[in-house]
């Protein structure tokens, strides 16, 4: 947390998707059980996480996270990294053409279960940590790429009302990385860029978009995946603020 100036922070802004909730593991699990893949919740927790770094490489060419194809690519890495299908090692083009139906069919299957079944799990301390900064003053606001859902989604695992607004792609018009999103979120929060820091979980959406619009970009990195790309890190939104709480607790 070294490069983010924790006391001049008076604003956090927060991505949803692995940021506050995560996805629905066991709904997850039964999917790819149903298509002969054997994972436990931990397995695909980590395997999702660290699958990551290579969809922000993706995102940064300029595809859309919210693509159907974009969320089929992050999926297929995901199982590959699952210790089951790993361990079966280089299978040749059967078994790639095989993973690839497999994530295809996955990938759909989540995504029609519902952004708000399949993001309905709330990330540990989360619900702690905004009950605390918004009690301490600091201004909270979710910043998401999604399609429209994601202010009652927010609502529907109880933690809309620590938010004082929430802003989805679909609902302002544009999609991070772009920076009036961003810049959007700054004028009806109230507050400055130099004060706001954005915390999400892929660097080339979270971290370059809200530099795009002077905001400070935290990157979320729970199993320290990304130790290429230069910004500040922290294993998750409750550390994150506990690290503000404390230097406000101390400034007084
Ligand atoms: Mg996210």
């Amino acid at each position: 947390m070294h490069t983010l100036p924790l006391a001049d922070i008076d604003a956090l802004f927060l991505d949803a998707g692995n940021t506050l909730v995560g996805m629905d593991l066991a709904l997850v699990c039964e999917r790819l059980a149903a298509h002969g893949i054997a994972a436990e919740p931990a397995d695909v927790e980590r395997a999702e996480a660290g699958a990551r770094p290579a969809l922000s490489r993706l995102l940064a060419r300029g595809r859309s996270s919210e693509d159907r194809d974009t969320f089929v690519f992050h999926i297929r890495n995901a199982i590959a990294a699952l210790p089951s299908v790993a361990a079966r090692g280089e299978g040749g083009d059967a078994a790639d053409a095989e993973l690839d139906r497999i994530a295809h069919a996955v990938a759909h299957e989540l995504k029609d279960a519902g952004t708000r079944r399949l993001w309905s799990r709330v990330l540990p301390g989360v619900p702690e940590a905004l009950a605390a900064l918004h009690a301490a003053g600091v201004r909270l606001a979710v910043v998401s790429n999604s399609d429209g859902t994601i202010e009652a989604g927010m609502a529907a695992v109880g933690l809309r009302h620590y938010l004082d607004a929430v802003f989805d792609s679909r609902v302002v018009g544009y999609e991070k990385p772009d920076a009036r999103i961003f810049t959007a979120a700054l004028a009806q929060i109230g507050t400055k860029p130099g004060r706001t820091a954005h915390l999400g979980d892929l660097h080339a959406v979270d971290v370059v978009g809200a530099r795009g619009a002077g905001v400070h970009g935290v990157l979320v990195d729970p199993f320290d995946d990304w130790r290429d790309d230069a910004c500040p890190r922290t294993r998750s939104t409750a550390e994150l603020a506990r690290a503000l709480l404390d230097t406000r607790g101390a400034a007084r």
